[in-house]
């Protein structure tokens, strides 16, 4: 028996087989079910979600789980977008701006290492600042790393005792 070619409907690629078919695989088959019944599938999901919703909730706790790092960690980086764009992205004492990675958040009055170390995880922190900008704080500023260590060598911010005895 000789094999036929076909094109396959999905993925539109040529196959050979004996007899016809639409389909090059059983995956290309279920894909193109799936993108031609849509608007049935998302009916039915809504209803079964209203049907399950405990099922749901333990989907977002395994999700969370498996993914949930992750998912803070793109929210992190745009976050952190979001502030470097609103701070102008350069350095704002010596304008250096090739490299974001080099440039780092500072608190004017520098607070920005104590508040992170005693209050909040990185993440929040960030959320705390880009809202402050939002509403007009004036209390951020981009530093490249070279700026910001001289910074804080001049500030005595580097010593724990001098920050302590200052009571900000
Ligand atoms: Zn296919
Ligand atoms: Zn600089």
């Amino acid at each position: 028996m000789m094999k036929l070619k076909f094109n396959c409907l999905n993925c539109k690629q040529e196959f050979f087989y004996y007899y016809q078919k639409k389909f090059c695989c059983q995956k290309c088959q279920q894909r193109y079910w799936r993108k031609s019944h849509k608007e049935h599938l998302r009916e039915y999901m809504i209803k079964w979600k209203k049907l399950n919703p405990d099922k749901i909730k333990q989907y977002v706790i395994k999700f969370r789980k498996k993914y949930g790092s992750l998912y803070q960690r793109k929210h992190y980086y745009r976050i952190k977008n979001e502030i470097f764009t609103l701070l102008g992205s350069k350095c704002s004492k010596c304008g250096y701006n090739k490299d974001w990675r080099v440039l780092q958040i500072d608190h004017v009055y520098g607070r920005g290492d104590a508040d992170r170390k005693i209050k909040l995880g990185s993440y929040k922190y960030y959320r705390m600042i880009l809202s402050e900008l939002k509403m007009g704080s004036k209390n951020y500023q981009l530093l490249c790393a070279n700026c910001n260590i001289l910074k804080k060598y001049e500030n005595n911010e580097l010593n724990q005792f001098t920050y302590k005895r200052r009571n900000y």
